[in-house]
């Protein structure tokens, strides 16, 4: 029987430091487990049961989930990060799944105490690690009848705590630091930040620190460039992700980003691929913002294909008199960036 490893908050949190991963992670899954219910909970024994019916009974290649998080506030392992889970049927890719251990459902178990306190940590430390807002963390229930994580569990409070904890701890304990400073670039060694901390192509390079370095290492990672742990630290690894994003976009390479370097990665990569519900990312981000530009209000443009994305595709379709059936490929394309 394969062992698992089980985790503290503290511990968990170091060994995120550490763990490399190849695989793009773009967003985090929450679920609960419904059975095993809390009550059920026998240590790694309820872990290896999960296993074994996974693969055993399923016939899938792994436990399901990344991590489990356990009534008395552990993190157990599970499968590899570098596979996608099986969370969400069809909607797997760049996910990072936790697993709640017990029944949320109204009237059933209720998420608090420890347990409650171990999956914000964890949460919150995957999306420092990851680079993921608050907008990369998905229920279950958003892309299925189910009701997992639970009837019991409003999205709005369970990112409330997973932002309370931020407050108290990691992510923004590293924000209130930074030293109020200009929004002029730096030669070297200083706090780079703007008012509306976003960067928009000031120029930044080795040794800046703060938000703004945060915001391109953020680009970076986003589009595969590898820039290291988002930390609003220009170092060496930042650079060298700089470097490779300039030489694959065709711009001057000097490790120095600029303008230039702005205007590249954000020009559109969407050009017509077939984009349907549930997809995420670059090419998703530029068809909302093609949607939104053209008035048939998209919703949030966050890179994520939910329902506003395709009730917005829809209005395109009818409006520009082509086929409708929610998903954007190479006619809507045309069709949206036609005169
Ligand atoms: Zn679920």
């Amino acid at each position: 029987m394969r062992s698992f490893k089980r985790y503290s908050i503290q511990e968990f949190k170091r060994y995120l430091r550490g763990v490399q991963v190849r695989r793009r992670i773009d967003h985090i899954q929450i679920h609960h487990t419904w059975r095993p219910r809390k009550s059920d909970y026998q240590g790694e024994r309820t872990i290896q049961g999960m296993y074994h019916y996974h693969t055993q009974t399923r016939g899938w290649q792994d436990i399901a989930q990344h991590f489990t998080v356990s009534p008395d506030g552990y993190i157990w392992d599970g499968r590899s990060l570098e596979l996608n889970p099986a969370g969400i049927a069809g909607h797997n890719q760049g996910g990072l799944m936790f697993e709640m251990i017990g029944n949320f459902d109204e009237g059933e178990e209720r998420l608090e105490g420890d347990q409650l306190h171990a999956v914000a940590h964890a949460v919150a430390a995957c999306q420092e690690r990851f680079g993921l807002n608050d907008d990369r963390i998905v229920f279950h229930r958003e892309y299925s009848a189910k009701t997992c994580p639970g009837t019991s569990i409003s999205k709005r409070w369970f990112i409330e705590q997973v932002r309370r904890v931020r407050g108290g701890g990691q992510l923004s304990s590293r924000q209130t630091r930074v030293k109020p400073a200009s929004a002029q670039p730096s030669s070297g060694g200083e706090e780079v930040r703007s008012s509306t901390s976003s960067w928009n192509g000031q120029i930044l390079r080795r040794g800046d620190r703060g938000e703004l370095v945060r915001d391109l290492q953020r680009m970076l990672a986003e589009q595969g460039y590898q820039p290291g742990p988002i930390d609003g630290i220009y170092g060496p690894q930042t650079e060298a992700a700089v470097r490779r994003a300039q030489r694959e976009l065709n711009i001057a390479v000097d490790g120095i980003a600029g303008p230039q370097t702005y205007r590249a990665l954000t020009a559109a990569s969407w050009r017509g691929e077939i984009l349907r519900r549930g997809d995420w990312g670059r090419k998703v981000r530029d068809l909302q913002r093609m949607l939104a530009e053209r008035g048939y209000r998209p919703g949030p443009i966050d890179g994520i294909y939910g329902p506003q994305t395709e009730a917005a595709v829809r209005r395109a379709q009818q409006d520009l008199n082509i086929a409708v059936d929610g998903i954007a490929g190479p006619q809507t394309y045309r069709a949206l960036t036609a005169r």
